[in-house]
């Protein structure tokens, strides 16, 4: 157990990295933040902040010494330079590994008896063509490594696009586009102990590719499959020898949840536990990964639902203050780019 006081690193200064350095300190701890990258909003809320480049070992060794324990918030840190620091890491990099690669991810999720969308590894046009004929169209191709927020992601309606697509030469995956009746996903804390706890799993709405809002109760068709999705989610954890939050993203279609991708870390749809759920998502890793005992993740209110708030639209999203029942977050990003995440908004329905 990391005794109050004592020092978490985070890999990564985006908000996820600034929410949990406020959860951490509100258990008593001060964080580090380590962060090549131009607008580190993490490093705001803490005690200290690294900007070398991740394969600067030096800048890193540095960086870890001054740490009791050490996590990341993003999940495309690279995987190389952390090997001197495994033995300080929560999770562990493993989870990294798989997660980084659609491909090594979905082979991982189909041994554990998961059920992915039907896809193919892509490395040249002849794979493309082929992973069409087999798979069919439409479907979406998206490079195998460094994607986020749908970017990385080409559409294809029918073959003719895949004859135009002129981006091979990165590896790609290419997927069968999945009808689903709705989007949903498992969002569950491990302890050291491989103790699990899930929160209410809620139903995500995504927007070109980025998630526009998540809310509770979920529709029905979410909730039936809920116990699988977990039973899957858990087998992932438990494989990995997971500690701390993970999240698994699901398509529920009527067929039952298909596998849509892992996150080792804090989620997005996992926001709304900071008002809605007796203990958060963040407050649930650092206790996870200081080996301090997990907290409830029951839902406080009837209804919950969270809102993120994009690009241009932070401009006016103190207009949100005048709602009661909203609880605005907002991540201190200098620039509103077109698509970045700038904030959230959470209400919660008591009653
Ligand atoms: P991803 O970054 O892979 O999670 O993709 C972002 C979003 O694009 C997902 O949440 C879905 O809304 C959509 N999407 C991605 N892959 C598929 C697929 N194979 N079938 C249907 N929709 C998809």
């Amino acid at each position: 157990m990391l005794k109050p006081g004592s020092t978490i690193g985070i890999l990564g200064g985006g908000q996820l990295g600034r929410m949990l350095a406020m959860a951490a300190a509100q258990l008593g701890y001060r964080c580090i933040a380590y962060a090549p990258e131009k607008d580190p909003v993490a490093g705001d809320v803490c005690a200290d902040l690294f900007t070398n480049d991740w394969h600067d070992a030096k800048a890193m060794a540095a960086f870890a010494q001054k740490c009791d324990v050490i996590t990341w918030e993003f999940e495309n840190v690279p995987v190389e330079p952390l090997a001197p620091l495994t033995q300080r890491l929560a999770p562990h990099p493993r989870a990294l590994e798989t997660a980084q690669d659609r491909v090594l991810e979905k082979r991982f999720v189909e041994n554990l008896g998961g059920r992915p969308a039907p896809w193919k590894a892509v490395d040249d046009r002849g794979d493309l063509m082929e992973a069409i004929e087999r798979i069919g169209t439409p479907g979406i191709l998206k490079t195998r490594r460094d994607g986020y927020d749908g970017k990385g992601q080409w559409r294809m309606a029918s073959a003719r696009d895949a004859e135009g697509f002129n981006r091979t030469g990165t590896p790609l995956v290419y997927e069968g586009l999945v009808a689903f009746e709705a989007e949903f996903s498992v969002i569950l804390v491990r302890g050291k102990d491989g103790a699990v706890r899930y929160w209410d799993s809620p139903h995500n709405v995504h927007e070109s590719g980025i998630l526009a809002r998540s809310s509770l109760p979920a529709p029905a068709v979410v909730t039936e499959q809920v116990e699988s999705a977990r039973a899957l989610a858990k087998q992932v954890a438990d494989a990995l020898d997971y500690v701390g939050v993970l999240t698994c993203e699901f398509f529920a279609t009527r067929q039952g949840p298909v596998f849509n991708e892992m996150a080792p870390r804090v989620h997005n749809s996992g926001h709304w536990t900071i008002e809605g759920a007796a203990t958060s998502q963040f407050e649930n890793h650092i206790r996870a990964i200081c080996g301090l005992p997990l907290g409830d993740t029951a839902t406080t209110g009837s209804a919950v639902a969270m809102e993120n708030i994009i690009g241009k639209a932070a401009a006016k999203a103190h207009a949100f203050l005048a709602d009661p029942d909203a609880h605005l977050h907002l991540y201190g990003k200098a620039t509103a780019r077109e698509g970045r995440k700038m904030g959230h908004v959470t209400r919660v329905t008591h009653g």
